[in-house]
């Protein structure tokens, strides 16, 4: 997808990163509406990816009906190696957490959830939008005119 926010310039993204808890899910379980978005995302032409340390085992389960690539990461140095070995320039990261630092800090576009469970304020400077749930945070990209609302100068 092509994004042109006026100020700012054209903004390829082809790569979506997510965090699991606390973004896709919540208590444990996915964000009801997410899937949908995430269908539409990939229809979109976007890869999808999850990094998570995946500390309820459950995130395979979770997202089983959605075309995601699970990857492993338990720390903010290993979501940081994860996020180098993909198209960083053309991916756009959503997360929460302070583990997701190693993630912000390359990807071309962040987000921040708040949702439940809150972000850890040291993420603020390392982010570009912050919303409140995760279906806000997919229907910016499915929506260029929010994201380039929100972007612009
Ligand atoms: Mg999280």
């Amino acid at each position: 997808m092509i994004y042109n926010p006026k100020g700012v310039g054209e903004i390829e993204l082809n790569t979506i990163v997510l965090d699991l808890n606390g973004t896709l899910a919540v208590n444990g379980s996915i964000v009801e509406g997410a899937k949908e978005r995430l269908i539409k995302l990939k229809e979109l032409g976007y890869k999808i990816y999850l990094f998570t340390g995946d500390q309820r085992g459950n995130a395979a389960e979770l997202t089983k009906e959605i075309d995601i690539t699970i990857l492993r990461a338990t720390n903010t140095e290993e979501k940081e190696r994860l996020t180098l070995s993909l198209d960083f320039s053309k991916t756009v990261s959503i997360g929460n957490a302070r583990i997701d630092i190693g993630t912000f800090k390359h990807t071309k576009l962040r987000i921040a959830t708040i949702q439940a469970e809150g972000i850890h304020a040291e993420i603020l400077k390392f982010v570009d939008i912050v919303v409140l749930s995760i279906n806000d945070a997919l229907d910016i990209l499915i929506n260029p005119d929010s994201l380039n609302a929100t972007m612009r100068k």
